[in-house]
């Protein structure tokens, strides 16, 4: 099933896809819903973010250029970070680059989104816990990385963790490729068998340390080409299977803020 989360003239509702329609739901996605018994054609509405997140968490540099080159033995702890929710946005809406700066980075990844409480499971419990699965963008700022090491202030500004369109919920993760395109041309375009540490392990791994919960959502890493963009570029996110995920770039000053 397709999940979404939309607006129709100011009135925000969840839903399911089904061809061109959304059937609207009310409940918990993650526990009780219901048909509500209306229907909006796709076209007639704004897609959002498909979820209002609990936590969002990240893993760095996660994907090598060929199979040959993963590595024999995982890292004893891998690359985690936090972006915060208020870096979330939709579908369409405008990345904007902060301060002064022409550029930020884009990174096309998969999400995962955990449907239930997890703590201490094992790996090959990992898929009974996922709900599913969405595209993001893991927009960074590289400029503000700490020469410490620290990368929390590059990865957190607003407008830095686009999501959508879909929570997927029936889905492979192992025989699926994620893409990304730049103004039309293609930048990134790898399968999921190129992550260093795969789902199985990263998940089982956090909840060793964290108790995950429904609407967390975990950014599995980007593949090898993302690069720099700036004003005006329209970046592409997309796995085919959970749809595109296209957003604008527009620098801080010149952007208008529309709360
Ligand atoms: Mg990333």
């Amino acid at each position: 099933m397709k999940f979404v989360r939309f607006s129709v003239n100011s009135k925000i509702s969840k839903g399911i896809i089904e061809q061109q329609s959304i059937k609207v739901i009310e409940g918990n996605i993650f526990d009780q819903w219901d048909y509500t018994g209306e229907v909006y054609l796709t076209k007639e509405v704004k897609f959002l973010a498909p979820l209002e997140p609990n936590q969002i968490i990240g893993i760095g540099a996660n994907f090598v250029s060929k199979v040959e080159e993963r590595p024999t033995t995982l890292p004893d702890i891998p690359v985690f970070f936090f972006k915060p929710t208020s870096s979330v946005i939709g579908p369409e809406e405008q990345i904007i680059i902060p301060g002064e700066n022409e550029q930020v980075k884009f990174e096309s990844e998969l999400a995962v989104v955990v449907g239930k409480e997890a703590k201490n499971i094992k790996e090959s419990e990992v898929f009974d816990y996922v709900f599913g699965y969405t595209v993001a963008n893991d927009v960074t700022a590289p400029q503000y990385f700490h020469e410490a090491g620290h990368w929390t202030i590059g990865k957190v500004f607003d407008t830095f963790t686009p999501l959508g369109p879909v929570i997927e919920t029936d889905l492979d993760p192992s025989e699926i490729r994620i893409k990304a395109r730049l103004n039309d041309v293609e930048k990134q375009n790898s399968g999921t068998e190129l992550m260093i540490v795969p789902i199985r392990e990263m998940i089982s791994y956090l909840s060793s340390v964290m108790t995950l919960k429904p609407g967390d959502i975990i950014l599995t890493g980007s593949p090898l080409g993302a690069e720099l963009i700036g004003d005006g570029d329209v970046i592409e996110c997309e796995i085919e299977e959970i749809g595109t995920l296209k957003n604008s770039l527009v620098n801080a000053k010149d952007s208008v803020t529309t709360t």
